[in-house]
């Protein structure tokens, strides 16, 4: 779900690290290119197994690195693994279809239509408690073909 090409994304990542103080080492360009390249949100030992130079303990941490400074988003399933992607400032708006057995996560788009209504209904439920909306998130929970 990438809209940015890789030289974008590189640019923003490095950027969103030096706001905090942080560099943008090998380890974290090498995450962010097996997360611009995947299909799907990832687990943690899925991102290990995609690349023989990353190990257990360095991919952990630095996954909390890009988290921390808005770079990946951690999608929590009802499994005991989180599943990561590029944030959605990096990527193409998008929504998740997330499988309550196993933690299996499918992206997918709304209609445009649609995503105008649902931030506008958004919009009129927040401002009756004064409250901003800056972005919104939508999953669809239910069973995988694999669990059925
Ligand atoms: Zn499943
Ligand atoms: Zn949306």
């Amino acid at each position: 779900m990438a809209s940015l090409s890789k030289a974008d994304v590189d640019e923003q990542v490095a950027s969103l690290l030096r706001e905090k103080g942080h560099r943008y080492s090998n380890t974290r360009r090498m995450l962010v290119r097996v997360l611009l390249t995947a299909e799907k949100p990832l687990t943690n030992n899925q991102i290990v197994e995609s690349h023989d130079s990353l190990a257990q303990s360095s991919v952990y941490r630095n996954l909390n690195v890009l988290e921390e400074v808005g770079a990946v988003t951690r999608i929590v399933t009802n499994n005991e693994f989180s599943r990561y992607e590029l944030a959605d400032g990096l990527t193409e708006h998008h929504h998740h279809i997330i499988c309550t057995s196993c933690g299996d996560i499918t992206d997918f788009s709304l209609p445009l239509t649609l995503e105008k209504s649902l931030n506008q209904s958004l919009r009129t439920a927040a401002s009756k408690v004064r409250f901003t909306i800056d972005q919104h998130r939508f999953d669809g929970l239910g069973t995988c073909v694999a669990c059925q």
